[in-house]
């Protein structure tokens, strides 16, 4: 037997055609949806993402602004930037893309964004509001993961849930959504000892280390639900997850590709903060 395959790219295909009619009647009471992006430096990795999120905006209809500031802009220069953002009414979505160049605070770059325009979800008060239950705008990886789960019909009750990977925009905030489903969640992380042992108990796993291929099939309970959020390149140059598909598929009930399981969802769920920004604007 062999997992059955998560589209991803289907799954955010239908969510972006779902925002259209969404983003035509905001667009009718002259509130088009916009999105900022703000990119500083050349990175080329980061110039990709970049250019995607706008091509995604411009396909259903969200109006997007890409402003690119050089290698050397200083945090004063870039903190003005979003100030000037946040004030602006037609600016529904902020987001800056990471990393930023090393003279840049990020952590201070990402508070100084307004809550209400955070559609990335890293602001302290996005994460406080998804500690305590409160509405708030979701990161986008982690929250396109609950959309795959709910696609698969996957029941989340009481299921054992195991999150590798413990950071701030993935791993951490993927399991408190986990648990807001009432989920039994373990999160693990480079200290973890016997990660297999915990591996095999789990009936849903989602690995976001950024570890090509660790996940093999023998670690893996038959019939788990297997989200691979790594995005690596294999010995040979060639995208991969942390999930070792080959040797995975044959033991997992479900389980997402590299790519297209995780990495279009994550588009998609930030042109719905965007959406979500636009509407609850007074
Ligand atoms: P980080 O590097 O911030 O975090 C990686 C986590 O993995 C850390 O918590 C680390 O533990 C843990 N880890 C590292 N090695 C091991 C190990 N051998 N065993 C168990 N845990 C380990 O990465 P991100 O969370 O930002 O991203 C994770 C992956 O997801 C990357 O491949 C990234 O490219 C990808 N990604 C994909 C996205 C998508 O849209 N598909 C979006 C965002 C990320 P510790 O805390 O102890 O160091």
């Amino acid at each position: 037997m062999s997992a059955t395959i998560i589209d991803g790219a289907g799954l955010a295909r239908d969510i972006r055609g779902q925002l259209v009619e969404r983003i035509r009647v905001l667009t009718a009471r002259s509130r088009r949806p916009g999105l900022a992006v703000i990119l500083v430096g050349e990175d080329p990795a980061s110039a990709v993402y970049v250019r995607n999120k706008v091509k995604d905006c411009e396909e259903v209809g969200i109006q997007s602004t890409l402003i690119r500031m050089s290698t050397d802009t200083t945090e004063i220069e870039l903190l003005a930037r979003i100030d000037a953002l946040n004030a602006d009414p037609a600016v529904h979505g902020i987001l800056v893309q990471l990393p930023l160049p090393a003279q840049i605070d990020t952590r201070r770059v990402i508070e100084s964004i307004s809550p209400e325009k955070d559609v990335d979800g890293f602001h302290v008060a996005s994460a406080g509001a998804l500690m305590t239950g409160q509405p708030g705008f979701l990161p986008c990886t982690p929250y396109g993961v609950m959309r795959l789960l709910e696609q698969v019909g996957c029941n989340l009750k009481g299921a054992e849930a195991v999150v590798i990977g413990r950071s701030n925009i993935v791993g951490k905030p993927q399991a408190l959504l986990l648990l807001q489903k009432d989920a039994t969640v373990t999160i693990c992380h480079s200290r973890t000892r016997q990660l297999a042992d915990h591996l095999r108990r789990a009936d849903i796993i989602v690995a976001a280390v950024g570890q090509p291929k660790m996940v093999t099939g023998d670690m893996i309970k038959p019939g788990a639900v297997v989200i691979d959020v790594g995005m690596n390149r294999d010995s040979e140059g060639r995208l991969c997850g942390d999930v070792d598909y080959d040797s995975a598929a044959p033991v997992a009930g479900w389980i997402t590709p590299v790519p297209g399981g995780v990495g279009p969802m994550t588009r998609a769920m930030l042109l719905v903060n965007t959406v979500e920004a636009a509407e609850r604007t007074p």
